[in-house]
């Protein structure tokens, strides 16, 4: 399995996820024209991309979902109560009927079927309805993903340990978050037990992935203003450090890039 994270953060998230014939965009929260020329960066044709997979409704995941699967015909496939969100607030235009791909978050043991793919979904703590994150499969390895997550609840937990790879979401530096210029109310809401993971909170939940196999960690999401790619790193390598993780050596450990294609990794 290939992946890519094509860009990332809370200005607009696309991570690309290959096998056999299957290429899955996780989220289009991009133009039409900048998703393109993030796969042209990577060697990929977008004529070639077989689905989307959405994880929730918010406009940072979703701007190009119905365009690029008008322009290239791809089946979209998103939770019951995001797809109705983002029909009912006319967010994507309209997507071809054959094309609409919905499921019941609750029903977490079943897989979605993306041809050499497969992905199992799980709720997320968030406040988006009906939000979910995936671990992602080709038979052999699996790259969970989770992002947009105000917690590590414990079915999250219990979805990534054990994973191979995974993109956690290291949103905000405690500091910068509550000494910055946020309205205080966004302030609560951000670092609410529905809002985003800190770079502390991935920190911790880390060293279990860590310890649970997780060989590559992307942190991703990452805030414009409470939060940089360095302090992020740092924070979270220091953790791992001090859980008795060496950084690089147990797990390479990347930073999602915030406009341009990151690391490509084949698991
Ligand atoms: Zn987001
Ligand atoms: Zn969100």
């Amino acid at each position: 399995m290939i992946v890519c994270p094509l860009f990332s953060g809370s200005s607009g998230n696309s991570t690309y996820v290959e096998h056999g014939a299957s290429r899955i965009l996780v989220d289009c929260g991009g133009s039409g024209k900048q998703i393109e020329n993030a796969l042209k960066a990577i060697d990929v044709d977008p004529r070639r991309l077989t689905a989307i997979v959405v994880t929730h409704s918010h406009d940072d995941h979703i701007r190009g979902v119905g365009v690029l699967s008008r322009r290239y015909d791809l089946p979209v496939y998103a939770s019951v109560g995001t797809w109705d969100y983002l029909i009912k607030r006319n967010k994507i235009g309209s997507v071809a009927t054959k094309n609409i791909r919905v499921f019941q978050s609750g029903k977490t043991n079943e897989a979605l079927d993306l041809g050499d793919v497969a992905a199992t979904y799980f709720p997320t703590p968030h406040d988006a309805y009906d939000s979910v994150g995936y671990v992602f499969s080709d038979g052999k390895s699996t790259f969970g993903f989770a992002t947009d997550v105000g917690h590590v609840a414990a079915n999250v937990r219990n979805a990534l340990l054990g994973v191979d790879a995974a993109l956690l979401e290291a949103n905000y530096d405690e500091e910068m978050l509550w000494g910055g210029p946020y309205p205080e109310d966004l302030k609560a809401r951000i670092a609410s037990k529905k809002g985003h993971l800190s770079n502390l909170d991935a920190a911790s939940f880390a060293v279990e992935l860590v310890k649970s196999g997780v060989k590559t960690l992307y942190l991703g999401h990452l805030s414009e203003h409470n939060n940089t790619p360095m302090i992020a790193q740092c924070t979270v390598a220091e953790v791992l450090g001090d859980g008795g993780v060496v950084p690089q050596k147990d797990c390479a450990l990347y930073v999602a890039n915030r406009y341009t294609p990151s690391q490509r990794l084949e698991l």
